[in-house]
């Protein structure tokens, strides 16, 4: 079927953006694989380029383009055939796209994956990228629920063997007023346990040892599944199986996190002391007009919470600076937060006006020099905590996953404080394998990564 002249059809796809992405990504390439496609193959070499596009933010969607651009390249040049694009830009762009690029061969949108052979060959029914419906939220949710999302079982993984995402839900029903995953993944729906618990199974049988629990909002896990479960159950199960190592939590939403949640991961035997926790900021009038539906006083009694349970415990957070009315005692109260609390890492983003979004048309505007400035403040402030966290860490023993051997010959490897592709890391001082886990001795540090020994 996905052949040429009887010869297979070379695929290759470029993934950007986020895991939840990334996880699209790894089914589509099952689906092209059991189509009969070669996939990964090299851009040069690919009869189809798939680029899976990521549309969150503008300069997301710069990269897309960009990657868009270079694809088309290879058409225009006759090294390949075909070009579809998938993902969120698809959802956000797509008739922009074609106008764009009229040589576009096919758009794939968020909830369209399963149609990724047929973009591919150009054979059967290509469908028009399906928009959501509106987010709805609480009763509405109840009464007109959106379905359960699909299980992402029987993937072509793309990550190393021992570590992998889990993807628990989808959508997102938050109102934050500056972000378009709501309009561009819909509503918030989540995969029901049993579906979880298979896919976790086939996963740690693949090898997996380490699971990264992802979605947009993991903590409104189970909100649409009347009670039945939710995120601090859910967790109880996986910790149960066989081969599970290591669980991370990414991408929870401060509001529901609960304390049920944090007893249960300080209980846990492999649910990880490490919580993703995007803030966003800490100042209530710019929370206020973020749509985040949580105060100061609530985000800093559940920090408190957390250390006190897991006094261990890694948190990552995310700042916006520059928000729309921004003034300079709410930035200078970020920044006095963001020294006080001491995140084990954190990001910040610069605002960017989101077309469609309620943020876009908000007031008044912070000038594109104060926006850097504030990031630069914000982001020298933690690498002074970050340097001499880990300076501490001198002497310490700890336990080191391998990741490999990265591009210039190091082997890397992460610490259950460093998440996969968006944390600092471990640099082993000797080789080990790949998925082993090992005893290691922090002998130095290297700006935000570490020095190790292996001890065994
Ligand atoms: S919780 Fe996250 S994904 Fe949901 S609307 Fe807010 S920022 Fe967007």
């Amino acid at each position: 079927m996905g052949s040429v002249h009887d010869k297979p059809l070379k695929v290759a796809m470029v993934s950007l953006g986020c895991p939840k992405n990334l996880v699209d990504s790894e089914k589509m390439l099952a689906a092209l694989a059991a189509g009969g496609c070669l996939v990964a193959a090299p851009l040069d070499q690919a009869d189809v380029i798939v680029v899976k596009t990521c549309g969150f933010l503008s300069s997301a969607r710069d990269e897309s383009l960009g990657v868009i651009a270079e694809a088309l390249d290879h058409k225009r040049r006759g090294s390949a055939r075909r070009v579809v694009v998938a993902g969120c830009l698809g959802n956000r762009d797509a008739e922009k796209l074609y106008d764009l690029s009229p040589d576009i061969d096919a758009i794939v949108g968020v909830n369209d994956r399963d149609t990724i052979l047929s973009a591919v060959l150009g054979k059967g029914p290509v469908s028009r990228v399906r928009q959501h419906p509106p987010a709805r939220t609480g009763g509405q949710a109840a009464k007109g629920r959106a379905p359960v999302i699909a299980s992402d079982a029987g993937r072509f993984r793309l990550t190393p063997r021992h570590t992998a995402y889990l993807r628990i839900a989808e959508g997102c029903s938050q109102r934050c007023t500056f972000c378009t995953i709501p309009a561009l993944r819909g509503p918030f729906r989540s995969k029901l346990p049993r579906s979880i618990l298979a896919e976790a199974r086939e996963l740690l049988g693949d090898g997996a040892r380490e699971l990264n629990i992802i979605g947009q909002d993991i903590t409104s896990y189970g909100r649409d599944l009347d009670g039945k479960a939710n995120l601090s159950t859910l967790l109880g199960r996986l910790d149960t199986l066989d081969g599970a190592r290591w669980l991370r939590l990414m991408y929870a939403y401060p509001k529901r996190f609960d304390p049920e949640l944090i007893d249960t991961m300080a209980a846990a035997s492999h649910v990880l002391h490490y919580v993703d926790l995007p803030l966003q900021h800490i100042a209530n009038p710019v929370l206020r007009r973020m749509g985040r539906a949580v105060t100061r006083k609530e985000t800093e009694l559940l920090l408190r919470r957390l250390r006190a349970a897991m006094p261990d415990v890694t948190i990552r957070t995310t700042f916006i600076v520059g928000f729309p009315g921004e003034g300079r005692g709410e930035f200078g109260e970020l920044l006095d937060f963001v020294r006080d609390f001491e995140f084990d890492a954190l990001g910040v983003f610069e605002f960017s006006p989101e077309q469609g979004t309620p943020a876009a048309s908000m007031g008044p505007a912070v000038t594109p020099r104060t926006k850097a400035r504030r990031a630069e403040a914000i982001m020298l402030a933690q690498q002074e905590i970050a340097f001499a966290a880990n300076r501490r860490r001198i002497g310490r023993v700890l336990e080191v996953l391998v990741d490999g051997l990265d591009s210039a010959g190091r082997c890397v490897g992460r610490h259950g404080g460093q998440a996969p592709d968006i944390d600092s890391v471990c640099y082993l001082t000797v080789p080990r394998p790949g998925g082993r886990f090992v005893r290691v001795k922090v002998i130095d540090w290297q700006d935000y990564d570490l020095i190790v020994q292996p001890l065994d």
